[in-house]
């Protein structure tokens, strides 16, 4: 039997949904009486708090990217009206931007989930490498790792020399930070002399604010032995989802509604479509609903073999603002250099037209190898495209080689929007 942080992750999911339905609906009475803000969109859209009853109502309130929320506090300091300058708030943690985020609660779960599913609990002295410095990073890590029981050492954004030292001083048996961080320690570790396998006792890793290459991740877990794990958050929701054991997607927390919706409409997009990452976080303080991340991910709603019964993310596919939309599907940059591996032979590209008001996909194939059988390229190029991309492509062209040059960009949009 898996070892859940509490009995909430493994409840059923409707039960799940019919809780943070109730959570929403009584942040949302609270936000009513409490702040300024959340009056005037209701005002604004001419909405009374009756109409709003499901998460499908939900969706009509607006979604608040982080340049919004930074313009909305510009105008309205310190909190845009979205906290209640009453309330007993702990910290008030500031963001590039500047973001003032008014601190939700000291007894918040936060990230604890997610250290506790990494397998980190008492007996672990952990090195947090996260800045302590304004940002919530340092301080809301450190929480986490408190409530799963480790012994924290609050390393900060000290050198990598003077980690490697603390490292070995305190024979600290886990890592939080970045994995770009850890890699440069380690180097360090092997500049100093030290063998890092054999000499640290650093056995685990659990990542934010940085994507953990697969190879990367291959590295510390082959080379190194240290098992790895990915959270994944935002300063101004805190923890967002996380890795289990499986590591195949993130477990949703059950302090935060994550939907995935269409950055154009904010509406929610069909399971298993690439969307934008909107996240609320249940709480009585900061009445932030609807926090459009940015990111792009899809939801994974097939039940995962570690017990948890939460949806998962399946991992970030990048930002919003890099990625096309083809037929109203997006097409993330991280999807296309998937492919790009698989085809290392075959230079591409994407050629997006649009005609009679319909979206045409091209996609140009140039083969390095002359040998090349197209037929069967064509065919497994068009299988992998529509696996990772779940869009059909509507026209193949085979080019001369030499046509795309190496820098060329990989997907050329000539659409006219008349
Ligand atoms: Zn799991």
């Amino acid at each position: 039997m898996p070892d859940y942080y509490d009995r909430r992750e493994c409840i059923p999911q409707e039960e799940r949904e019919h809780r943070k339905t109730l959570q929403i609906l009584e942040m949302l009475a609270s936000g009513l009486r409490k702040s300024s803000r959340i009056r005037k969109i209701f005002d604004d859209l001419g909405l009374h708090h009756d109409e709003i009853k499901t998460l499908a109502d939900f969706q009509i309130l607006p979604v608040i990217s982080r340049e919004k929320l930074i313009q909305l506090e510009a105008m309205d300091p310190p909190f845009a009206g979205l906290s209640n300058a009453d309330e007993e708030i702990d910290r008030i943690f500031i963001s590039p931007g500047p973001v003032y985020e008014p601190h939700l609660s000291e007894n918040d779960h936060l990230w604890a989930r997610a250290y506790h599913a990494a397998g980190i609990g008492r007996g672990d002295v952990v090195l947090n490498a996260f800045s302590y410095h304004m940002v919530a990073a340092g301080l809301t890590f450190h929480t986490g790792l408190r409530r799963v029981g480790a012994t924290v050492v609050p390393s900060g954004t000290s050198s990598s020399q003077l980690q490697v030292q603390l490292m070995r001083d305190l024979s600290a048996t886990a890592y939080t930070g970045t994995p770009s961080f850890l890699l440069s320690i380690i180097n360090k570790a092997h500049e100093l002399g030290y063998d890092f396998k054999r000499d640290f006792k650093i056995r685990r890793a659990c990542f934010a604010a940085e994507p953990l290459p697969p190879s990367l991740r291959d590295k510390f877990e082959r080379e190194y032995a240290i098992d790895t794990y990915q959270m994944y958050g935002a300063t101004e929701v805190g923890d967002v989802s996380f890795e289990c054991c499986e590591k195949k997607g993130w477990h949703i927390c059950e302090e935060v509604l994550v939907e995935i919706v269409d950055p154009a409409t904010g509406k929610g997009v069909p399971p298993g479509m690439l969307g934008e990452v909107v996240v609320t976080r249940f709480n009585n303080i900061f009445f932030l609903f609807r926090f459009g991340t940015g990111d792009l991910s899809k939801i994974i709603e097939s039940p995962c073999p570690c017990g948890r019964t939460s949806f998962r993310m399946d991992g970030i596919y990048g930002r919003v603002g890099d990625a096309v939309k083809v037929r109203g599907l997006f097409i993330a940059p991280s999807q296309l250099n998937r492919i790009k591996e698989a085809f290392g032979h075959v230079r591409f590209q994407l050629l997006i037209t649009r005609t009679s008001h319909e979206d045409i996909l091209t996609v140009r194939l140039e083969p390095r190898e002359p040998a090349v059988d197209a037929a069967s390229l064509a065919e497994k190029f068009s299988k992998l495209f529509r696996d990772e991309c779940v869009l059909t492509i509507d026209r193949l062209e085979f080019l001369n080689p030499g046509t795309i040059k190496e820098d060329d960009k990989l997907v050329i949009d000539e659409r006219q929007w008349k």
